[in-house]
């Protein structure tokens, strides 16, 4: 109801008398039934959850209102995050509502539109990086080791934390833990914080089970999967363009203890995943969001049994970051008439019969 995570779950927080309560409206984001793709694949019982209601868009929000509330604590002086584009557009968001200098560096010309957009409104410093995520990750540790500013990307532990809120959202509404959650993986943050929020959940006797964590990465960005760094990533999901995962350990630990999986799904399947999330959905989320469903599809397609099965998938983000590529991959053509009736009626109900 707006009152943020950190007003929601204080005792399952690092929240002390000392830490601001802030909150920019994070979390409580939509666990959506699926009306179409579920029974065409069989599964009684689908939820997507809608984590690009968030405030800037992304899931990214849970964790940096964590992360800017204890660096308030600790009287910073300021922020610096490395970014595919997200975790940029909360830290600047943050920063602009608690009046903080945050410093963004973005691996250049791998970063889509609306996240950038959104780090140069709200009034971060935008540094582009001749290289890729994993380079701007390295640099953005050494120097908040040399000074004075705080890392708030995901190797900060307080973002862990703010994040395994989403995991007690779904317990919370679906009265138990669902059978297998399914998730894209990059830096791997997301999932380890899953994991801890439902085994958390469990420990306290909220829910009787735990979900099978089934973690996607793409096809030419899949270094878990691999059992190796990859040293040049590449996928059209640049979410989830990470060669070597910060918290790799963490999602071993959530895909071993889980009995799950980390996956790979190619570009294809996550393209055909976003294309079907919106036209068959109404789910408008980014191509790295659309990994999780692509996972769902290629289980299916391999013969997992659904039916039975509680699932939800992890929609991580916002469409509308991306456009362009939304544009370009509807296939959609628009189509041009005169300003009249007739030529309205002809390309509409004209041309079904
Ligand atoms: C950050 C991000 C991911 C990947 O999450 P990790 O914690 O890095 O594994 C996936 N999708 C979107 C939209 C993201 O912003």
């Amino acid at each position: 109801m707006g009152a943020g995570v950190l007003n929601t779950y204080p005792d399952l927080l690092p929240v002390t008398s000392a830490t601001p309560i802030i909150t920019m409206g994070e979390g409580d984001t939509p666990l959506v039934r699926s009306n179409r793709l579920g029974r065409e694949l069989g599964c009684t019982e689908l939820y997507f959850k809608l984590e690009g209601c968030n405030p800037t868009g992304s899931f990214k929000d849970r964790g940096m209102v964590m992360a800017i509330a204890k660096a308030l604590e600790e009287g910073t002086k300021a922020i610096m995050c490395a970014s595919t584009g997200n975790t940029s557009a909360s830290a600047a968001a943050f920063g602009a509502y608690c009046d903080i200098p945050t410093f963004v560096l973005i691996p250049k010309g791998e970063v889509a539109m609306g996240k950038l957009a959104q780090a140069m409104i709200y009034g971060a410093k935008v540094i582009m990086i001749n290289g890729n995520f994993d380079a701007a990750l390295g640099m953005v540790r050494e120097f908040t080791q040399r000074n004075d500013v705080t890392l708030v990307n995901s190797v900060n532990p307080h973002r862990i934390e703010g994040q395994k809120t989403a995991a007690f959202e779904i317990v919370d509404k679906l009265g138990g833990a669902p059978d297998m959650l399914f998730i894209p993986v990059g830096n791997a943050g997301n999932i380890t914080a899953y994991w801890k929020g439902f085994r958390e959940y469990q420990d306290l006797g909220r829910s009787q089970a735990l979900p099978r964590m089934m973690g996607f990465q793409a096809e030419g960005a899949a270094p878990i999967v691999r059992g190796e760094p990859v040293a040049r990533p590449q996928t059209i999901a640049s979410a989830i363009r990470i060669g070597n995962p910060a918290t790799w350990n963490g999602a071993i630990e959530a895909r071993d203890g889980s009995g799950g999986v980390i996956d790979a799904v190619s570009d294809d399947e996550i393209l055909e995943a976003y294309r079907l999330l919106a036209n068959k959905e109404g789910i408008f989320c980014e191509p790295a969001s659309a990994a999780s469903f692509a996972g769902l599809m290629k289980m299916h397609r391999q013969g997992m049994d659904l039916s039975d099965k509680r699932i939800v998938c992890i929609c991580t983000g916002n469409g509308l970051k991306d456009p362009d590529l939304a544009v370009s991959s509807s296939g959609g053509q628009t189509i041009e008439v005169p300003a009249n009736i007739e030529a309205l009626e002809a390309v509409t109900i004209g041309s079904e019969s």
